[in-house]
Formats: C-alpha cells, structure tokens, sequence
C-alpha cells in the first residue's frame, strides 16, 4: 500500500519520486509512499476509460452486489481501518472507528440506490407517440478529497459514482492518502482487477489537479476541500465544460434561542464543534445566543469545554487530537491573536496545548465584533466565538451575513420559530435541535461560496448521471 492503485494494479510512478507521510501526533514518518504526476494521472484516466463500457453495462444488480460487498469489507475491517485515519489525521480512535462504518454506509446506500435509478415515460402530444427520459452515467469521474475525513469523503463520492455505473481517478489529500489507498486494498479484496476505481496518492496536487480538470476523456470532476481551490478547478474545467460538484468551506452559525433547551443545545455544540479538533466544514463557526440565556448556557458549556481531554489520538481518553499541520496551527493561532488584540476576551482555553507541537487547547471566547476576522472566517480548529443578541430577526441577518451557505444550526422549543427561522437561514443544510445531520440518506452539500452539487442521498446519485430524452415517432 505505498503505491499508487490503477487499473487493479500497485503502480509504482516512472519518476521512481517518493514522499513522505506523517503522523500529525507526533510528527514521525509514517512511511514513504510513490508520488504520483502527470504520467500516472493519465494512465489511470486511460484505465478508467477502458473500464468505463464494461462497468456501466453491467446489471444495476451486479454493480449493486459489489459495492454492498465493499460496504461489508470496511464494516468487517474497521478495526484495522481505523488506526490507519488516527494514524495520518489523528483524530480520536472512536471517531476514526465511525468514520469508517460511515463510509461503509455510502457504499450501502449506493448499492441499494444503484438499483432504483428510475426514469420516466412522459406523455405524448401525438397518438403515435412515445417518450421515455431515462438516466445514464456521465463517464469517467475524477474525485479530489481533503484530509479531514479521508475515508468517507473518498466513499461519499465512489459510492455514488460506481453506483451510477461511472468509473473514478481518484486523488486524495497529501497529508492523509493513506486511508484512500487503504480503500483500494480493499477495492482489490473485492477481486476489483480493472481501472473502475483508481487512486494516485501525490504530494503536489497542482499539475494532477490541471489534468484531471482538462482531460477530455473525464467527464465530470468532485471536488471536496477550500473554497479558493474550488475557484481555481472551477475555472480550469470552463473549457472543456465539465459538471463539477464542489462541497466547499463553510461558516456555519449556531443560533441559541430563549426558549432552547439549553442542556440539548450545549450538547448539539459539543459535537457540532469539537469532532475532529474543530476541522470540518460544518463546524459551528459562529456561535449567537440570547442574551437571557447566555450567562447560563455559557457556563454549561465551560464546564464541559474544560473537561474535554486533549491528547494523541491513539489514547482511549482522548477526545481531541492535533491539527492537521503546521499551517493549520499558525491560522487557529493567528485567528485568536487577532481576536484577543482587539479586546476578545478568553473564557476558557486560548493557548497551545502542551500535548504537543500540533494540539491547541479547546477555547471559548466572548466580547467580539465583526471586525474581527474570528468573526468571519472559517475556524477550522477548537474555537468557540460567542456572540450575543437580542431579538430574532438581528441573530438571522447576522447568521446569514457570510458569503458562505453550507450547513446552520438552531436550538428552539418554538415549532413555529423553528419553520420561520430555517426557512430565513440561507444555507444547504439546517439542522433543528440537532446537529448530527450528515447521513448516507440525506442530500450533503451548499450554496453560495459553499459550492453546489450534492452528496448522499437520490439527489448524490443523480450528479452522476445524464438524461437522455427519447422519442419514438409515427409509430403504427
Ligand atoms: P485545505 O486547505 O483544507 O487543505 P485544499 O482545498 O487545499 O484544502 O485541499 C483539498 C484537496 O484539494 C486536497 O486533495 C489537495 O491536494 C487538493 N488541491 C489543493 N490545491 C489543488 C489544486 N491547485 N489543484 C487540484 N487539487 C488541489
């Protein structure tokens, strides 16, 4: 598993270029894996595209029985799975553990989709007449995944896509390929001995990137990561008039309501924010709270917030890992310095921790206002901004005053507020009282400068097929 999977086979790259993969806990090698460029790019494009005839001729049936088969591979695996993702992400073992039965739930909902991807006969305005519009795959597909959930975002996108009858070049993140290499072994387990699924683990994405977006033979690109790189693929594709799907950055606002049940609110935070260190894309960013509440909900939350154990993710207290990198330190880093210089104020938290180079320390913070960039980028580490408000229309429009529209959250035991307030928010997704919201079965993904497209569920499936409109004529 150090090289590269294409066409069924461990490739090693003709540059013979390795790079090196570390563990974000400790900052030792994990090992040497083959860096992948434009060559094996389109060796595995070229493979993909000679496997896409016989894939998508297949029964729905029997492309539906392999995927069910890898579902039942990584969910009979997870247990050496999951210390492969702590390994190179170093998220807590007990999330590592979900994220890979999470992905194996794509792979199972796909393979019971892949089965019911109706069309439709549409009536005639002739008697002699007929016409059907009926669903097809778009081709072959190219995913590009980050680092923050590198297995189920890689079986998010495979799943649909193989679903559909598609085949797929993957590349994964940089810092984590090791998770998606993981789901080639277990693609190969699966007898795969074809360029169906493909992965091409690099430590520059750039040039691959500039292939994957003009190749003429891939038909559509699914891009998971930041909103600039998202730009740039969107841009790149223009010519050649890809489909895109790009699930982008997110700022996501939480909104606490008099009437919320605080307990379930500060609980819904918790998990909202600290999975993964605070590094996912539907992390609640911004946190706005009535006023008559905020003493008492604030103070449940630090109670909490100090509990929490930070520390390598291999240990079983463990409830909140490293950082991805030395990039993502210094911007949670230099996001609080700001905060603080223009008189945030630290309730609980706000320095490195002590567990190591990587790890920062769970933060609540108070006293802020928009001139601080806390306030409008997106955090992607354990920070906590609270804001405060009053009426219900002020927490809207600050809710919705980003360029960003991914996920948001309200806490209210007030049905009616609930419809009117989630109905205002100008985001992909509302969670209600809840903010567990991703799930095979639902639509994932954003607007605006979130990006557009979405995964999971009939209408994830649905990016990866075209329609095809047929009508038979002056039939006797
Ligand atoms: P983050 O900032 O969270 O690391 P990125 O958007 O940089 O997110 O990375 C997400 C994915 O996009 C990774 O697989 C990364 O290698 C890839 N990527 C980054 N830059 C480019 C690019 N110019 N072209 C193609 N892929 C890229």
């Amino acid at each position: 598993m150090t090289k590269a999977f294409v066409d069924g086979q461990w490739l090693a790259p003709k540059s013979g270029d390795q790079f090196s993969v570390s563990d974000p806990a400790t900052g030792n090698e994990i090992t040497l894996l083959s860096d992948c460029g434009i060559h094996e790019t389109e060796m595995a494009i070229d493979a993909a595209h000679n496997a896409f005839p016989a894939w998508s001729r297949k029964s729905p049936y029997e492309r539906s029985n392999f995927l069910s088969k890898i579902a039942d591979l990584l969910t009979k695996n997870a247990d050496k799975i999951a210390p492969i993702i702590t390994l190179e992400n170093g998220k807590p073992y007990k999330e590592a553990f979900g994220e890979v039965l999470y992905s194996a739930s794509y792979f199972k909902w796909f393979a019971e989709e892949a089965v019911r991807i109706y069309g439709d006969t549409i009536p005639t305005r002739s008697a002699s007449s007929k016409a059907t519009a009926t669903k097809h795959p778009i081709g072959v597909c190219a995913a590009i995944t980050p680092w923050n959930f590198p297995l189920a975002m890689l079986a998010r996108k495979a799943g649909a896509a193989l679903a559909a009858g598609c085949t797929l070049v993957a590349k994964p993140a940089e810092d984590t390929p090791l998770s998606a290499l993981t789901l080639a072994k277990i693609f190969e387990e699966a007898d795969l001995t074809n360029g169906v699924f493909n992965v091409l683990p690099a430590s520059s994405p750039v040039e691959i990137g500039k292939v994957l977006t003009t190749h003429p033979k891939i038909k559509k690109v699914s891009f998971t990561g930041s909103t600039d790189v998202g730009r740039i693929l969107y841009t790149q594709s223009a010519p050649s008039l890809k489909k895109l799907s790009l699930e982008l950055g997110g700022n996501a606002p939480f909104i606490v309501f008099e009437s919320a049940d605080i307990d379930l609110a500060v609980k819904g935070l918790m998990q909202a924010k600290f999975r993964n260190a605070g590094q996912t894309c539907i992390c609640a960013n911004r946190i706005f709270v009535h006023k008559n509440v905020r003493d008492k909900f604030v103070s449940k939350l630090s109670e909490k917030v100090s509990k929490l154990k930070v520390g390598n993710g291999f240990s079983e207290e463990t409830m909140i890992g490293p950082l991805i990198n030395s990039a993502a330190m210094k911007k949670v880093s230099s996001l609080l310095e700001d905060a603080v210089s223009k008189n945030a104020n630290i309730i609980t938290g706000g320095q490195k921790s002590p567990a190591g180079d990587l790890f920062f320390s769970p933060t609540i913070i108070s006293n802020l206002n928009s001139d601080m960039e806390i306030a409008r980028e997106e955090i992607f580490g354990p920070i906590i901004p609270i804001f405060e408000f009053d009426a219900e229309q002020e927490a809207t429009i600050a809710a919705n005053a980003t360029d960003y529209g991914l996920a948001a959250y309200i806490y209210t035991e007030q049905l009616s507020q609930a419809w009117r307030v989630s109905d205002a928010l100008e985001f992909g997704m509302v969670g209600i009282n809840e903010t567990q919201i991703s799930d095979a079965a639902a639509p994932f993904g954003g607007i605006n400068q979130s990006g557009f497209g979405r995964e999971g569920s009939k209408y994830g499936l649905d990016d990866y097929l075209e329609i095809k409109y047929r009508l038979f004529g002056n039939l006797r």
